[in-house]
Formats: C-alpha cells, sequence, structure tokens
C-alpha cells in the first residue's frame, strides 16, 4: 500500500533510474571489474587535495559569491581564450556550476519553453531529453551516421522549423567517442545563420582528443559562440567526477538568463574547492597533458583487446571504447551487457540505452580511465569471451 493515496502524474512517466546507477550497482553487487560508468579508479593529484585541504583549514568554508569565486572565473577566461579563441568576461559571461549535468538542465530551463523543438542527436548523452521535457519543449531526435557516428547536416537542415529553439552538440561524443571537425562547425554556423536558434555545446572532454586532433569548440567560431551556451567539467579534466564541479560560458545576455534559475537553483558552489582550482590551473600542464594520458590508456586498452571476437574504431576522444559483439552473440545489447556483468564480472554500458526507441546496434561502450592493472584484467576477461 503506498504512503501517498493521492494521484501523481508524473512528469517522466516513462522514465527509470540512470543505466550508469544500474550497472555500477549490478557491478557492485557481482564483484565485476567496472568499466561501465565513466569514473578514474586512480586518485587525482595530490597537489590539488592538499590545496583544497589548505584552503578548508584557512577558513574558506562559507557561501561563494552565485556566479563563482572570481579567480577560478579568471582561469576558466583564460584558459577558453587561450585555447579557441573567444573572450569572455569573467564577471558577466562565465558560471561555475555543480557539474556539467546542472549545467546543461538550467542552460535548458532558462531558455526551452512550451512547444519549443529541441535537435539532439543519438546516441545523445542521457541528460538532455528529460530537461527538455520537464521544461515543456519537445526533444527532436536526429541519428549520427553509423558507423562513424558523423552529422548528416541535410538532415539537420529538414529538421529545423519556426519552433527549433536550441541544438545540443557533444564533442567529443559520449558514448561513441567521435569528434566534431572543422567542417561540422562551419556547417552548424551555417544552419543557423540569420535564425534565433541557440546552441548548447556540451564540451566535458575538450582535453581528450587524440591523434594529434584538434578539439572543437564553438568557440573557435565567433558566430557560434555569440549563440552558444559552452560547457565544460573538471569531474573529467582534474579527475575529480564525486567533487561535481563544472562551468557555462556564455554571451551576457545568455548568461543573464542562466543566472536566474542557476540562483535559485543551487546558488553556489563549493567554495574551497574552487579556490583550489583557480590555483591548480594556473599550471597548464593540468589539462594540456590529458590527452597524452588517456590516450595512451586508449592504445594500452586497444592493444590488449585486439585478439578478442570483438570489433572496435578506436575511440578519436573522451575516455570511451565502443565494441562490437554481433560476432559473439545476437543477444540484446542490455541482455549481453547483465550477462557480463554476471558471468564473466566485466561491466559495460549497453549502447541502445542511449536511443529514444532502444536502438540496438549490438555494441557496448567500455570506460578506459582505469589504472594499467584493471585495463589489463578487463581485456584478459574480453579476451576469453
Ligand atoms: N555531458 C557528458 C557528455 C558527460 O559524459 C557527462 C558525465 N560524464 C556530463 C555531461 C555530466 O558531467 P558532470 O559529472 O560534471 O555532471
Ligand atoms: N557521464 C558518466 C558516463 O557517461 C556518468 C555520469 C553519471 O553517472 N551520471 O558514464
Amino acid at each position: 500500500m503506498p504512503k501517498f493515496q493521492g494521484l501523481i502524474t508524473s512528469k517522466l512517466p516513462s522514465l527509470g533510474t540512470t543505466i550508469f546507477t544500474v550497472m555500477s550497482k549490478l557491478a557492485a553487487e557481482n564483484n565485476a571489474i567496472n568499466l561501465s560508468q565513466g569514473f578514474p579508479d586512480f586518485n587525482c593529484s595530490e597537489t590539488l587535495t592538499d590545496l583544497v585541504s589548505s584552503y578548508m583549514k584557512k577558513g574558506f568554508n562559507q557561501y561563494a559569491p552565485m556566479p563563482g569565486v572570481i579567480g577560478l572565473r579568471e582561469q576558466i577566461a583564460i584558459l577558453i581564450e587561450e585555447l579557441y579563441g573567444t573572450a569572455y568576461n569573467p564577471e558577466t559571461e562565465i558560471t561555475v556550476t555543480a557539474g556539467a549535468t546542472q549545467a546543461i538542465y538550467t542552460a535548458i530551463a532558462s531558455i526551452v519553453k512550451e512547444g519549443d523543438e529541441v535537435i539532439i542527436f543519438e546516441p545523445a548523452y542521457d541528460c538532455y531529453s528529460p530537461a527538455i521535457i520537464v521544461a515543456g519543449g519537445k526533444p527532436v531526435y536526429i541519428q549520427l551516421a553509423q558507423p562513424d557516428f558523423s552529422i548528416d547536416w541535410e538532415a539537420v537542415k529538414k529538421m529545423i522549423n519556426h519552433r527549433t529553439k536550441l541544438i545540443i552538440i557533444n564533442t567529443p561524443h559520449n558514448p561513441s567517442g567521435a569528434i566534431i571537425s572543422a567542417s561540422d562547425i562551419a556547417e552548424l554556423d551555417k544552419l543557423t545563420h540569420n535564425t534565433d536558434i541557440l546552441i548548447l555545446s556540451d564540451e566535458v572532454y575538450e582535453h581528450m582528443v587524440f591523434d594529434g586532433q584538434m578539439h572543437q569548440s564553438v568557440a573557435r567560431n565567433k558566430n557560434l559562440a555569440d549563440r552558444s551556451f559552452l560547457i565544460s567539467s573538471f569531474g573529467k579534466t582534474v579527475h575529480t567526477t564525486g567533487w561535481k564541479m563544472a562551468y557555462v560560458a556564455a554571451p551576457e545576455n545568455l548568461m543573464a538568463e542562466f543566472r536566474k534559475i542557476h540562483q535559485y537553483l543551487v546558488f553556489a558552489c563549493n567554495t574551497p574547492i574552487q579556490y583550489a582550482l583557480a590555483d591548480f590551473l594556473k599550471d597548464k600542464s593540468n589539462y594540456l597533458e590529458l590527452k597524452n594520458f588517456y590516450q595512451a590508456k586508449r592504445d594500452h586498452f586497444i592493444k590488449l583487446v585486439s585478439p578478442s571476437r570483438f570489433s572496435f574504431e578506436q575511440s578519436r576522444g573522451t575516455y570511451f571504447q565502443l565494441m562490437n559483439y554481433s560476432t559473439i552473440s545476437d543477444e540484446k545489447d542490455t541482455d549481453f551487457a547483465v550477462r557480463l556483468t554476471k558471468e564473466f564480472k566485466l561491466a559495460a554500458i549497453p549502447l541502445s540505452v542511449f536511443y529514444h526507441e532502444k536502438d540496438d546496434h549490438k555494441l557496448l561502450r567500455f570506460c578506459f580511465a582505469k589504472k594499467e592493472e584493471t585495463l589489463e584484467k578487463a581485456a584478459e576477461i574480453i579476451c576469453k569471451i
């Protein structure tokens, strides 16, 4: 008998618990190696934890300013301008958030109204569509082309109409590991030119682009930067997914709307961590070295799994590798992922969960943000399947 006897009309009737929660729990229950949810199994820099603890001891423990500690916003502005060429005013155009998930939710809540359409590309990271629906908007899904997960700009053109309010892009792309090219950015610029369409650019893996490719941030293109919320996450960049710290950069008029929601959703974020991050980012190697660090992990993992029966295109960014198991089994990817966890003691994420119609491409996503020994143990299992 439920405690509440009244009627609850769910705002998200078809939504369950996120796959990351489900698979990490299943991995723990089955004592399986967890390459499902994306997080490192190694610690962040001790310099960073020492900085946080010193700021805590020094008494930086009360509310930060609503948009974030100014020293950190200044460092973020330097990072973006040096890497991508757009100058953001730290006072009015940068806000520190409690993770990219909150930044994405807030950006959507601040601009999407009843009946607005939002274009998202599938497979899509899972937090986009719920935020759109709660805001009263309608997600419009466009499939990325297989096998390289590229954007079909003709399809995008056909879907744009007077109700299109926002286009969400994500590069490097979770879950596929694909990256957007300079010509994709040029297409997006062309399509949105002289329209009121805004862009949300999820760039949380911005520092993990491999093989000498460049990260194509919207901040490399003046026209796009002028209509975009650019979002990145310290969880990825400094190996601290549990701290839930991220940021948004956007032109002043967009940021003013963002902050109206932000100030009542979280008000402000963790103070000592912001001071610590401001110091830590002054050493640029702390983010510039990340691509080499993760490329070495990708290469190591790929070498170890290459004798297996899985097939794959190597990841071009993020810390995820997709692998196809169609020569091993014709089970649904969700069933195969559960069996892999229970029988083989290895957890991964089935790709179909990132499609609203649960398209099954017989692909699993493995996270390689792990110690060498973890990757070696996981690869040993993969090669036995
Ligand atoms: N966007 C993408 C593409 C992600 O993979 C993630 C999580 N890893 C997020 C947003 C959310 O980041 P955060 O943990 O900072 O909320
Ligand atoms: N972004 C992480 C992933 O893709 C998961 C974050 C979460 O659990 N919400 O695995």
